[in-house]
């Protein structure tokens, strides 16, 4: 896994200026069976990806945080939602909730996340490909394709099943 890992950025480099097309085109005219689609190829590659081999989304890119998600997480520890937000989070300049640094606080040297059950909505939907009209976060996912080697996997098999749209 590691080397898949580390080839991935430029696999998604070279894919690049394709799939941004490929993304254009379907934005356009999506496929009716779509959703149906993406269900299926995202239960397919998940069954093949063991993601405590990889963890690289919790290693390189953090997850936003909802007021929802400061609640639920701060209540797991404890902790006023305040003084959680002043120990592990920041602002970003889009005025979100996101964590201090990376790899993230909460990812246990084993890649387990030492707050699954609680953890933030956003990690629990990366790498959204399985998500209705897929199309319509076509940006997010040109850069998850390269952090996460599923999302690749998928979008490559999604290309090939779709076809010239
Ligand atoms: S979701 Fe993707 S990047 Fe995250 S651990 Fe699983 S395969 Fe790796
Ligand atoms: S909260 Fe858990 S799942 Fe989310 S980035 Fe951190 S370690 Fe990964």
């Amino acid at each position: 896994m590691e080397k898949t890992i580390t080839e991935l950025p430029v696999k998604a480099k070279e894919k690049h200026t394709k799939n941004k097309k490929f993304f254009a085109k379907l934005k356009k005219k999506p496929p009716k069976n779509l959703d149906y689609l993406m269900q299926e190829l995202h239960k397919e590659e998940f069954q093949r990806t063991d993601c405590l081999t990889c963890a690289n989304c919790c290693k390189t890119t953090g997850p936003l945080f909802t007021n929802a998600d400061i609640e639920r997480i701060a209540k797991h520890f404890r902790l006023k939602p305040q003084k959680f937000i002043d120990t592990y989070l920041h602002l970003d300049e889009e005025n979100d909730y996101v964590l201090q640094g990376v790899p993230c606080t909460f990812l246990g040297t084993d890649n387990y996340c030492s707050i699954y059950d609680v953890r933030p909505k956003a990690c629990r939907e990366f790498p959204h490909t399985n998500r209705k009209k897929f199309q319509q976060i076509s940006n997010l996912t040109l850069k998850n394709v390269a952090i996460c080697p599923a999302a690749f996997n998928i979008v490559e098999e999604m290309k090939k099943r779709v076809g010239g749209i």
